[in-house]
């Protein structure tokens, strides 16, 4: 049912791993793991496991790390665990996490990645050392909460994991925190980032710029939001006018990822409860 292309794309140093579950040769989702100088930034998906697992034979990853916990950046730690005998470095509420993916992943999170085995990470200190390069960790919680950047402040890459996705988000999960998303995008735009690899897009090559507009736009969208609710519309109301009334995926995803969840976030701040 599910399957797996995988490429391999260079840009100087950093190698993207760009994994797409696709469904009868529909693409599904995409996500990037990242490789630079022995240095493994996430680990892709379940269901894609052989192949992921071939091309870093030709990799030969001396370091691995996570981003967050999600099962599409955490999905092979215990392979790379039981073939490379390296243990996967991440925030500490990670290991948390990864201790029973079983027991937080919805059934259809599972039908498109897979559900990885149990797991355990060690914990990262604040920077990550290679050969070459050294970087930085960065707390930006908000996507999730044990979320985090690497930075590599010589070269200004920034390796943004799930804080950015798109200058114009729709959607919100439902455990997201919007309010720390803001501050954690924040936090990277005063880094001055010249490179930013996105767990989503790969290589976005103006991240200052893609930034500025993310943070322009959820504030818009806040402002938005509250002058909704101080003239007495109602939440779908306020949705309808800013976000379009259609709301697909919170459909396909049973309200975990909805444009819904992004207006009850915003509300939140006004004790309107769901
Ligand atoms: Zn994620």
């Amino acid at each position: 049912m599910n399957r797996l292309s995988l490429l391999l794309k260079s840009n100087g140093f950093v190698n993207s791993i760009r994994m797409t579950s696709t469904f009868l040769g529909i693409p599904i989702y995409k996500v990037n793991a990242f490789y630079v100088d022995g240095l493994l930034i996430d680990t892709g998906f379940t269901f894609g496991r052989d192949r992921f697992l071939k091309l870093l034979d030709t990799l030969h990853p001396e370091i691995v790390v996570n981003t967050h916990h999600h099962e599409d950046h955490t999905g092979n730690n215990f392979l790379i665990r039981e073939k490379y005998h390296l243990l996967p470095l991440a925030h500490p509420k990670t290991s948390f996490y990864l201790r029973d993916p079983s027991h937080w992943l919805p059934w259809y999170r599972r039908l498109v990645w897979g559900c990885p085995p149990p797991s355990e990470t060690g914990e990262l200190n604040s920077k990550v050392q290679t050969k070459k390069f050294l970087f930085l960790v960065i707390p930006t919680p908000g996507h999730s909460d044990d979320h985090v950047c690497f930075f590599e402040p010589n070269e200004g890459w920034l390796f943004s994991g799930d804080l950015f996705l798109s200058e114009q988000m729709k959607y919100l999960r439902e455990e997201e925190n919007i309010f720390s998303i803001i501050d954690s995008l924040k936090k990277v735009v005063a880094l001055h980032p010249k490179k930013m690899f996105c767990s989503f897009n790969g290589l976005i090559e103006h991240p200052m710029e893609a930034l500025h507009k993310k943070i322009d736009y959820l504030e818009n969208l806040q402002k938005g939001v509250e002058e909704g609710f101080r003239r007495g519309l109602s939440p779908r109301e306020i949705q309808r006018r800013l976000l379009g009334r259609v709301d697909r995926l919170g459909f396909f995803t049973f309200g975990e990822i909805s444009k819904r969840n992004l207006i009850y976030a915003f509300l939140k701040l006004k004790g309107v409860k769901r």
